[in-house]
């Protein structure tokens, strides 16, 4: 009798049919020559010749819940977290890989359905998804997105370029991100086209950590400090029946020190800030919270006065 022939231990059962499944619902792509299918993806290659690379990993039980996020969601993010890194470098994304690690036993279907959010989300945003790795795994769901990119004409804008007397402008609203808002965010790209187009634009960062560690991340790479103005910081109004931070906290708080929030901070010359806020070019709400200083730290201005230190990590009994 003749040996079975060793099945690779990557290998899984639905593995093939899902990499077809896949394909199928990727389609083609104007910019992919070769796609999914063959050893490697052969990709058209826009101007310029810089590249932007990006990759994030999600792992379950780390990252996200498969009891509070859907498959489509976890997908979804997994990209959206990459373009929101292409956005704060004043980018546009052009291709992306994928590296999924499935729970074995559940393959089939619940790759499926991780890939129909990330797929959605890639029509979107005109991103072809050029190819992945799929293997079966006796851990966690593992989720690992690569995206590449172009820099936008005047780009690159990195974290280390503001310079004291610069206006720090925000997208969108900050806080209480990790019940819906994490799972359904618009990465920032068209705004960080907009803010680049302004002709001011000294250093970008998308807020994963939270405004003050984001904030001094700038601060760090810029060798530079800020102020900020509490009552400019925009709040994101709680979900309803969420009015109540089970910790006591305030919105304020939440703003300062929750993550996931992946709106845009932005360093940007007074002048084309001025115009900005005078006459947003997008819809997504932009605020003035605050300017660049010497120094290498940062404080916040209260609504009745006082001016605190600001941390680059929680410092919420100083707020309450
Ligand atoms: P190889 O053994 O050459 O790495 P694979 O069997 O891993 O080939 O992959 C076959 C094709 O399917 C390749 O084009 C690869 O890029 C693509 N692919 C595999 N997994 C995924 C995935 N999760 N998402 C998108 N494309 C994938
Ligand atoms: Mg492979």
């Amino acid at each position: 009798m003749s040996a079975q022939p060793p099945v690779p231990p990557h290998r899984c059962g639905g593995e093939f049919t899902l990499i077809e499944w896949i394909r199928r619902r990727v389609g083609s792509h104007p910019r992919l020559e070769v796609g999914i299918g063959d050893d490697a993806a052969v990709l058209c290659w826009p101007e310029p010749e810089r590249m932007l690379v990006a990759v994030d990993m999600l792992v379950e039980g780390v990252h996200f819940d498969l009891q509070q996020a859907t498959p489509e969601q976890v997908g979804r993010k997994a990209l959206a977290v990459n373009l929101s890194d292409i956005a704060a470098m004043a980018g546009r994304p052009v291709a992306a890989v994928v590296s999924l690690a499935l729970p074995r036993g559940q393959d089939e279907e619940l790759g499926q359905r991780l890939h129909e959010g990330l797929v959605g989300l890639a029509e979107a945003t005109d991103v072809a998804l050029a190819g992945g790795d799929t293997t079966a795994t006796d851990g966690p769901l593992v989720l690992s997105v690569t995206v590449i990119g172009a820099p936008l004409p005047g780009g690159p804008v990195l974290r280390s370029g503001a310079r004291p007397g610069d206006r720090l402008l925000v997208t969108g609203c900050l806080g209480q991100s990790r019940h819906r808002h994490h799972l359904e965010f618009t990465p920032r790209l068209a705004e960080a086209g907009a803010l680049l187009d302004s002709g001011g634009l000294h250093a970008l960062i998308d807020i994963s950590d939270g405004l003050a560690a984001d904030l001094y991340h700038v601060l760090a790479e810029s060798g530079v400090g800020a102020r900020l103005r509490a009552e400019d910081i925009p709040l994101r109004e709680p979900e309803p029946g969420r009015e109540h931070s089970p910790d006591g906290r305030t919105a304020l708080a939440h703003a300062i020190s929750d993550g996931e929030d992946f709106e845009l901070l932005a360093a940007v010359e007074p002048g084309a800030a001025a115009e900005l806020i005078a006459a947003p070019p997008f819809a997504t709400p932009l605020a003035d919270i605050g300017e660049i200083v010497e120094g290498n730290s940062a404080e916040l201005l209260m609504p009745d006065g006082r001016i605190v230190p600001l941390p680059p990590l929680g410092y919420e009994h100083q707020l309450d």
